[in-house]
């Protein structure tokens, strides 16, 4: 039986979940060949995001949080991926 301790796997799973609204949303895409989340600096898939955020937030968490979380992912995410060289020329 392996049991790690997560110190705080609530906002780990917070985290995730943002990351999947925001490309539901599509407001953030994956790099095809390297998996980074790419931002795709679309101000309708953001308002998009942030309303499914604030209407559906997940269970024990705020829509105020689940907005900030989404905010924060965005802040946290470039337009280009890392590893693609050419694309941050
Ligand atoms: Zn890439």
């Amino acid at each position: 039986m392996l049991m790690t301790k997560e110190r705080r796997p609530a906002i780990r799973t917070l985290r995730g979940w943002a990351v999947n609204v925001l490309q539901e949303a599509g407001a953030i895409h994956e790099c095809e060949e390297h998996g980074w989340a790419r931002d795709r600096a679309d101000p309708h898939a953001r308002t998009r995001a942030l309303a499914l955020a604030r209407k559906h937030p997940p269970d024990g968490v705020s829509a105020d949080q689940a907005v900030a979380e989404i905010n924060d992912v965005l802040d946290s995410i470039g337009d280009a991926c890392p590893e693609c060289p050419d694309e941050s020329l």
